[in-house]
């Protein structure tokens, strides 16, 4: 159970300026506070270590201006991390 402890995962924010209108959706929803607007309204990351992956910026966004994800080479690591467990939970003992 040592290899339990999880590490952090860093996430990507991308936004797409060109089809974002401002509206400051994502940053209103964003629970940490990751994001903030500019002077023109239009989001940035000003926290990136703050973000817990929570996509609720894309989920909530009406333009799909804006997307997050994990940063490449660690959705190998998460993809491995999830098929552990699978395999942990289909072999578990007494099944
Ligand atoms: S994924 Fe969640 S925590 Fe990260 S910027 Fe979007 S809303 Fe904020
Ligand atoms: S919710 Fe979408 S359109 Fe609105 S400010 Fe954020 S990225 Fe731009």
């Amino acid at each position: 159970m040592a290899d339990k402890e999880k590490k952090k995962k860093i996430s990507q924010i991308d936004i797409y300026k060109a089809w974002c209108k401002a509206c400051g959706i994502c940053v209103a929803f964003c629970p940490m506070g990751v994001l903030g607007r500019d002077e023109g309204g239009y989001p940035y990351v000003k926290s990136l270590e703050k973000c817990i992956n929570c996509g609720w910026c894309e989920i909530r966004c009406p333009d799909f201006a804006i997307t997050v994800h994990a940063k490449k080479g660690e959705i190998e690591e998460i993809r491995e991390s999830f098929e552990k467990e699978e395999e942990e939970r289909t072999t578990a003992p007494g099944e």
